[in-house]
Parts: structure tokens; sequence; C-alpha cells
């Protein structure tokens, strides 16, 4: 069922993106509830009458990744321009997905805002976490994420086991995205999400886009487009 299933979900994304070049290939993972609920009991109520979770990642364009340089700490027009452009495929993949799985008589519920979709999305095998705290894929750390809840009984993908981020890898070099936040909000106890917020409120509103983060630390990076242990 796996590998008919994200076959599907391929193709649907394919036929909606055809001569798209603003944003990559989709990737798709799968896990069990059963599985996420081992890891983490406090899920259950979240998860309801589901069985699998389907995580997904559209990747955005390198070109749109690189043109996020750092040049100033306000993201470039065409990252955000193509981050919106992403969300809106996001909707209208959704929606087919749900037409599509609907008429072979399954159900898909809504995805409960408690539910930690980095930590969905690795679990399901798309990839592991950087110094960023953010899912380095295997295109990238930038990009669209986002889950559906489903009843189809579904196995888990493996997860990704090994290292995506350089640092992480080696113990050292790299730590280009802490770099890159020029308002200090990552550090080696984590990431400040309270200074992306503000940072957002404070000078991402006239930018026209629902996002509490800038991008930075995920565009000026080995990472952004790939990852880079992939070689
Ligand atoms: S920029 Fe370097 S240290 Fe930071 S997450 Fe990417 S690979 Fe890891
Ligand atoms: S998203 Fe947050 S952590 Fe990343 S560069 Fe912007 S303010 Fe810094």
């Amino acid at each position: 069922m796996n590998e008919t299933l994200r076959q599907d979900l391929s193709n649907i994304y394919d036929n909606l993106t055809k001569k798209d070049t603003l944003v990559k290939e989709i990737l798709i993972g799968f896990l069990k509830c059963e599985d996420l609920i081992k890891e983490d009991q406090s899920m259950k109520e979240y998860l309801g009458n589901s069985k699998s979770i389907l995580s997904f990642f559209i990747p955005l364009s390198n070109e749109s990744i690189q043109s996020n340089d750092n040049k100033t700490f306000i993201p470039s027009r065409q990252i955000i321009d193509t981050y919106k452009h992403a969300l809106n495929i996001k909707v209208q993949f959704i929606q087919e997905v749900s037409t599509f799985l609907t008429t072979k008589g399954y159900i898909i519920y809504d995805t409960n805002e408690k539910l930690d979709l980095d930590e969905i999305a690795y679990l399901s095998g798309l990839g592991n976490f950087g110094m960023h705290t953010s899912l380095i894929t295997k295109a990238g750390a930038c990009g669209c994420l986002f889950s559906l809840l489903t009843n189809i009984e579904l196995e888990s993908d493996a997860k990704y086991t090994k290292p995506t981020c350089i640092y992480k890898a080696t113990g050292r070099a790299c730590l280009d995205c802490f770099r890159a936040c020029q308002l200090h909000a990552l550090s080696f106890d984590g990431l400040d999400k309270s200074v992306c917020g503000k940072h957002a409120l404070d000078n991402l509103e006239d930018i026209d886009i629902n996002s509490d983060i800038c991008f930075k630390c995920l565009s000026n990076t080995p990472c952004g487009c790939e990852d880079p242990l992939d070689r």
C-alpha cells in the first residue's frame, strides 16, 4: 500500500506543478500513529481515530533560497513570493488528495495544531535536524512542511538515521545558520522562537506573509537547498 499511495500522491503533485520552476519535487513520508504514540504518549489525544499520518515537504526553488542573502535582515521578495506560491500549492494539493482518498472510501482528518510537524516529518523519514532546529531533507531545509491524518493503515517509513547537519556530524565547523541570524535567535541552547516572532511582527508585516520566520538561517547555509552530507 505504501508505494502505491506514494506514487498516487506524487502524481497529484506533479500534475499540479507541471512546468513550475518555483518549487521542487515533493517529499512524502508515512508514519503509523502507533509509532508516534510510542515516542510520545501525549500525542494520543490529538490523533483521534486516525491510523496514519501523511507527511509532506514542498521544497522551494534553489534560486529563491539563494536570493535570500544576508545583506539585510528582511527576507528577499523572491523567497517570500515563492513561499506564498508553495502555500497555495499546498492548499490545492490537500484539496485534491482529500477528494482522491475520499472517493476511494478513506477518511482524511484535520491535523491538530498540537502536533509537532517537524517531529512527525523526522519520524516519517523526511530528514534529520540541523543546528537551526529545522529539518534538513535531501532537498534542503527551505520549504513548506505539512501533514494530513488518515484512517489508511500504513507502515512507517524508515527514519533518517544519518546526520544531515555538518556541525552535528563533525562537532565543529559550519554553524552558518547561527551567523545568518542577525538577531541572534540561535545558540547552543536552541532557538528562541520569540525573537523570530517579534522580528516578524516588527518588520515583516508590510511584506504580506503569514509567516513567523524570515528564512535567513535556512537560506544562507550549505543545507538550504540540499542535504550537505549527501554527496
Ligand atoms: S548551517 Fe551548518 S550547522 Fe547549521 S544546520 Fe546547516 S549544516 Fe548544520
Ligand atoms: S527565522 Fe528566526 S532564527 Fe532564523 S534568521 Fe530569522 S529570526 Fe533568526
